[in-house]
Order: structure tokens, then sequence, then C-alpha cells
């Protein structure tokens, strides 16, 4: 993969793909950590000299001018972090990116509006996608794929446009994929990798894939009850994937064959309800009462989880232990980060809701060695799946 010093840059209009996909607030951008995470590689090519036109999406505004999709927030954003001022183009190809490129000097940044706008950016037609591609590659002279919370679409911006300009991967895009490498290469063991979260369907093809990579896999959040549930326990109305019983079971048998340590709760914080305030109390995760539900893993679960993470040398962990957007159900999500941040080995945190996890809970960033920028993105990777977005970028 060729890098930004492969590229001669100076004087030159650089279309930058950034992942700039933000939450909002009305106007409020209430976590850039993904627009701090792009400013490295726009600043280098700021000071290269190039002429940066960036590109990103924001939500899903399904090929439509929506203005409550609008990207103008975090050109303001973008500009706080660079200290410079970024244009903003109020539209993503037509006349209004064209006159904003146009009056770019050298080391001077535009923003280009939603790129999700447009209907061929995702279109699945490859006619229709190009076309848009053509347009968008029209804007510069080269590009840099730098959107790593992207790169898993086969869209405009990710997949079609490096194959229209001479190309490179930006240093995050860079990163990224130098961290999961050290995930799926020669990794360093033990090797222990912690999943949580809701869904256990979003991330059937990781624990697939993982299986046959890990020494360790801990299960804690929503999914662990389908996992319980498949060990034949009762679950009350804690979250459950009926329709994924069997592929579970499946899980489990594989893990006895191979050796892999599959380590489940064994104590959960079971509530009245889903609610912030709703009461619950500590019962055995093979007791969950009927009319209860599992919101987070009990003070026995954590301890176990950081006795199996104490002599790891790799850890990747994704999905939060429980409802972490409620302080009272937080406390399994805190121990795990902690456990985390106390060890030696090398750390890896992916998803969007985990990372918004550790800045929510407190916690120091860089106590980890890495947290993704791309939730989907680095799980589709550890399945072992051709990233659209890399393989262009390859080529
Ligand atoms: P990530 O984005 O890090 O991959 P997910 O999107 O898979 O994580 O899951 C995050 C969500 O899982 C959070 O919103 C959290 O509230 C929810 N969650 C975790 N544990 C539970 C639980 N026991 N019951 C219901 N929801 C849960
Ligand atoms: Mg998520």
């Amino acid at each position: 993969m060729r890098t930004l010093d492969d590229l001669d840059v100076k004087g030159r209009r650089v279309l930058v793909r950034a992942d700039l996909n933000v939450p909002l607030d009305g106007e409020t951008i209430t976590d850039d950590g993904r627009i701090r995470a792009s400013v490295p590689t726009i600043r280098s090519l700021v000071e290269r000299g190039a002429k940066v036109v960036v590109c990103a999406h924001l939500g899903r505004p399904k090929g439509q001018a929506k203005p409550e999709f609008s990207l103008r927030p975090v050109a303001r954003r973008l500009g706080e972090l660079l200290d410079q001022d970024v244009a903003f183009a109020s539209d993503v190809v037509g006349d209004a990116a064209r006159a904003t490129v146009d009056t770019l000097q050298d080391g001077q940044v535009a923003l280009l509006e939603n790129l999700r706008y447009e209907p061929g950016e995702e279109s699945k037609d490859e006619a229709e996608r190009r076309a848009f591609a053509e347009r968008l590659a029209g804007l510069a002279d080269l590009y840099v794929g730098d959107g790593f919370g992207a790169v898993h679409r086969k869209h405009a911006s990710v997949y079609d446009v490096p194959r229209l300009l001479p190309h490179a991967a930006g240093g995050l895009v860079e990163a990224e994929v130098a961290v999961l490498r050290r995930l799926t290469d020669d990794t360093e063991r033990p090797y222990v990798v912690v999943l949580g979260g809701a869904k256990v369907s979003d991330k059937l093809g990781v624990i697939a894939n993982l299986l046959t990579k890990v020494d360790r896999l801990l299960i804690g959040g929503g999914m662990a009850y389908t996992f319980l549930k498949a060990q034949g326990h009762e679950v009350g109305n804690s979250l459950l994937q009926e329709d994924q019983i069997d592929q579970v079971r499946g899980f489990l048998d594989e893990a006895a064959k191979r050796g892999v340590e599959l380590v489940l709760p064994v104590d959960v914080l079971a509530a009245t309800g889903f609610a912030a305030d709703a009461e619950h109390d500590v019962v055995e995760a093979t007791a969950i009462p009927a009319d209860r539900e599992g919101l987070d893993i009990g003070p026995r679960t954590r301890e176990l989880f950081a006795a199996k993470l104490a002599d790891a040398k790799t850890v990747f962990w994704n999905g939060p232990m429980g409802v972490f957007e409620f302080d009272a159900f937080s406390g399994g999500t805190r121990a795990v980060a902690e456990a985390l941040i106390g060890s030696d080995a090398f750390t890896v945190v992916g998803g969007g809701d985990s990372a918004a996890a550790v800045r929510r809970l407190g916690l120091p960033e860089d106590g980890f060695s890495h947290i993704s920028t791309g939730g989907g993105a680095s799980l589709e990777y550890l399945e072992g799946k051709t990233l659209p977005g890399l393989a262009a970028l390859e080529d």
C-alpha cells in the first residue's frame, strides 16, 4: 500500500476521503473523536503545500440533501482543530464544490458537503456509482484514502475514486491496518478477546473467525444471554436472539474442540426493566428470575474477566459489557476497560460504542495501545473479509 510519503502533493489538489461521521445533537457535536483522528493526515498535507479537499459522509440521508445531515458543523470543528479556516462547499460535486476548490491556495483546506446526499455514492449500480466517482475525481489530482470507518463499504468515494486517481493510504488507515495485522498474523500469546454489545448476530462472522485464532474468548454484554440460553439456562427478559441459539451452540462446541477457553458471565445485574433507575440485584447467571433482565455483568464476573486478562499479551475488546449509557449498569464495562488499561499487553478497542464508552466513563484513551475509529471495518477485517477500500488502495 502506498503511503502519504509516496505522493508529491505540493501545489496539487488532494481529495482526502475521511471518516467524520460523528454523533450530533442538533448542530452540537457530542463526540469529536473521529474528527480529531482525521487531523494528522490533513495537517501533514497542509504542511506539504497541498490544496486539501476533504470529503466524508454523515449519517444516512439516503441520497438526498437533508439539512440535519449537513457536514457544516463538522467543517467548523475541523477548522478549530487544525487552527485554520476550513472552506465549506454547500454541495458535493456541483457548482459550489467546484468554486470552493478553485479558490483554494496551497496549504488551504475545504470540506465538501455530505457524500451521501448524492445517490451515486452508495449505489449498487456500478455505472451510477462510477459516474458519481468521476465527478468527484474531477475535483482533484490525487486521492488519499483515510476514512478507515468506511473502508468496508463499496462506495464511490471509497472504492471507485482511488481507481481513477493516483492514490495512497492516509496515516490513519495505515495505522489501523498495522494494528489489525497484529491481531491476525503472528499474534503474541496469550491472545484474549472480549466481546460484548447488543446483538450476537452482528458478530457471528467475527466470532467464527476468532475461534480459529484466540486462546480465550470472554463474552459479556447483551450477547451473553444467547450463550447462556444455549447452555440451557433461563435468561428472563434479558436480550435474547432465539434464532441464533443453534449457531451459538455451534460456537460452544467449536471452542471446546479447539481448546479455546470460552468464558461466560457467572453473575449479572438483574433489573426490573430497561431504565437508568431500574431496581436491580446481583444474581447468578444461571438463576436469572423470569421477570428480570440482565443489564450488566456482576461483580464476580468483573473479577473473573480481569483474572482472565491478567496474563494476556494481546487483547482485542469489542462491545460494552452492559448498558453503559445508564450509570448504574456501566460498572462491568468500566471494569473491563480498567483491566485493559492496567495490562502490559497490546490492547486494542474496536467498536463505536466501546470507544464512546471509554470516553463517557472518563477513562484515559492513551491507556490503550489503540482505539480503532472503525467498528464495522475492524470487525470485517477480523472476520477475514476483503475490504473494498483497502483493496482499491492496494492496486
Ligand atoms: P460496538 O459499537 O462497540 O461494536 P455494539 O453496537 O455491539 O457495540 O453494542 C453496544 C450496545 O450494546 C450499547 O448501546 C449497550 O447499551 C448495549 N448493551 C450492552 N449490554 C447490554 C445488555 N445486557 N442488554 C441490552 N443492551 C446491552
Ligand atoms: Mg455499535
